[in-house]
C-alpha cells in the first residue's frame, strides 16, 4: 500500500542532514559549562548554532534563548512579560481567537490572575484586521501576541503591519511563529517583532528543542532558576545535539526557500482544486497569503474523525482540526473562530504538505478521497437531512417559477 505523510503541520520528518548532525553531536558530550576541552567544544557548538539561527531571523545571537519547543517559548514569552507589565501598572493583552492552545491556555491562566485579554476576531478569511487591533489598544495594553501563521488553516497574518502599530504605541509584540519559521522569510528587526517563538520539529529538525527570541531591552522574568545557562534565564544543562541539529535543519529549510515553496504551493493548489470539486465542500480561510503546504477543507455531512480513520486505512496520515484536540469531540476553536457552524466544523480535514511530498502523493490523495466521502455520507443521517432539505428547496423554487 502507498504511504503518504500529509500531517506536516503537526510535525515533520527529520531531514537527513539534521539527523546526521544530531547523531554526530551526541558524541560531543561535554557539559558546555565545563572549563575543560570537552566542555569548551560543546560550548562552541552551541554558540555557533545559536548565531546561525539568530542570523536566519535577522537577530543577534545574544537575543536567542533555547527552550524545549514552541509551547515552552509561548508560555515563557507571555507569563515572563506579564510579570514585567504588572510592575508598570499595565494589565491588558491583545491576542486573537484562533491562537494555538500554548497561547490561549496561557492567557486564560493570566485572566484568572486579573489580566484582561482581548481576542481579536479573524473573520471567514482567517486574518486579524489592523483596524480591530488599533481599536482594541488602551493605555493599559502592554502586550500583543498574534501568531505568524495559523497551524490549522495556514493563513499568514499581517505581521509587519502589527509590528509597526505596536512599535509606534510602545507595546511589546510577541508572535508564535512556530508554523512560519523555516517556511517563510522572517526578519524580526524589519518587522518590529519583540518576542518570537519557534520549534525545530516543525521544520524537519528534532523534537523537544525550540527557542524564544527576546529583543535586546525587553525584560522577561526568568523561566527556570538554577545554573547560568541561557544567560541565567533558563537554567539546565544544554541539549547540545538537538541545538546543533535544529540549526542545521533551519539552514537547510531556508536554502532555496522560494523554489521549494513554489513547488509545494503548486501541489497544495492542485489538492485544493481537486477537493473543492466534491459537492458541499469548502476551503477554510483565504487562499492567499497562506502557508505553501496547508490545505484545510470542510465536507458537509462528514465526521472529521471518521474521515481520518478511513484515510489512515489507505495509508494517508492527515489531521482533523488541531492535532492537540483530536481525540476530543469538540469542534476546532479555529474553525469556530472563522464563524463556521458546529456541524460543518466537525467535518474538517487538514492536509499539510512539505517538500518531501510528491505529485504522486497528490494524485493518490485525490484518487481516494471522493470515494471515502461518498461512503461516509451514505451512512450519515446528517447528510440525509441535507439532501432532503436540498430537494425541498428545489421543489419550492420550481413552484415559485
Ligand atoms: C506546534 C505548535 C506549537 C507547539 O510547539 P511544540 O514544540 O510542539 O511545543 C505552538 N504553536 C504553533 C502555532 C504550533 O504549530
Amino acid at each position: 500500500m502507498k504511504f503518504v505523510y500529509a500531517d506536516n503541520a503537526a510535525t515533520t520528518k527529520m531531514s537527513e542532514a539534521s539527523k546526521q548532525a544530531l547523531i554526530q553531536t551526541i558524541d560531543n558530550y561535554g557539559n558546555p559549562s565545563s572549563l575543560h576541552n570537552m566542555g569548551v567544544k560543546a560550548f562552541y557548538a552551541i554558540d555557533e548554532a545559536r548565531n546561525k539561527i539568530a542570523k536566519a531571523l535577522g537577530s543577534a545571537g545574544n537575543e536567542l534563548y533555547f527552550t524545549s519547543g514552541g509551547s515552552e517559548s509561548d508560555n515563557w514569552a507571555i507569563k515572563g512579560f506579564a510579570e514585567n507589565m504588572k510592575k508598570k501598572g499595565k494589565n491588558h493583552i491583545i491576542s486573537s481567537a484562533f491562537e494555538h492552545h500554548g497561547i490561549l491556555h496561557t492567557l486564560s491562566a493570566l485572566e484568572k490572575q486579573g489580566f484582561e485579554v482581548t481576542y481579536l476576531p479573524v473573520y471567514q478569511d482567517g486574518y486579524v484586521r489592523i483596524d480591530d487591533l488599533k481599536a482594541a489598544i488602551t493605555d493599559k495594553t502592554g502586550l500583543v501576541t498574534i501568531m505568524y501563521a495559523n497551524n490549522e488553516i495556514g493563513t499568514i497574518q499581517p505581521i509587519s503591519e502589527i509590528g509597526s502599530v505596536c512599535r509606534e504605541k510602545g507595546i511589546v509584540f510577541h508572535t508564535d511563529a512556530v508554523q512560519a519559521v523555516g517556511h517563510v522569510e522572517i526578519d524580526v528587526k524589519k518587522q518590529n517583532i519583540d518576542l518570537l517563538s519557534l520549534s525545530a520539529h516543525k521544520f524537519h529538525g528534532p523534537k523537544g528543542i525550540g527557542a524564544l527570541y527576546i529583543r535586546k531591552g525587553i525584560l522577561l522574568s526568568n523561566l527556570l532558576e538554577g545554573g547560568a545557562q541561557e544567560r541565567g534565564k533558563r537554567a539546565g544543562t544544554e541539549n547540545t545535539a538537538s541545538v546543533v541539529a535544529a540549526a542545521v535543519a533551519l539552514e537547510e529549510a531556508l536554502t532555496d526557500l522560494d523554489e521549494k515553496n513554489k513547488r509545494v504551493a503548486a501541489m497544495r493548489d492542485r489538492l485544493i482544486d481537486g477537493l473543492l470539486k466534491i459537492e458541499r465542500s469548502r476551503l477554510n480561510g483565504s487562499r492567499s497569503p497562506r502557508l505553501a503546504g496547508n490545505v484545510s477543507v470542510c465536507f458537509e455531512g462528514v465526521e472529521g474523525e471518521a474521515l481520518l480513520l478511513s484515510l489512515d486505512l489507505v495509508g494517508i496520515s492527515a489531521s482533523s482540526g488541531s492535532a492537540c484536540t483530536s481525540g476530543s469531540l469538540d469542534p476546532s476553536h479555529v474553525l469556530l473562530a472563522l464563524g463556521l457552524p458546529h456541524e460543518i466544523a466537525h467535518g474538517s480535514l487538514r492536509l499539510s504538505l512539505s517538500e518531501y511530498n510528491s505529485e504522486e502523493d497528490v494524485d493518490y490523495i485525490l484518487s481516494v478521497i471522493p470515494g471515502i466521502i461518498e461512503r461516509l455520507r451514505d451512512m450519515s443521517p446528517v447528510w440525509e437531512d441535507i439532501k432532503e432539505n436540498e430537494s425541498k428547496e428545489t421543489k419550492d423554487t420550481k413552484k415559485d417559477n
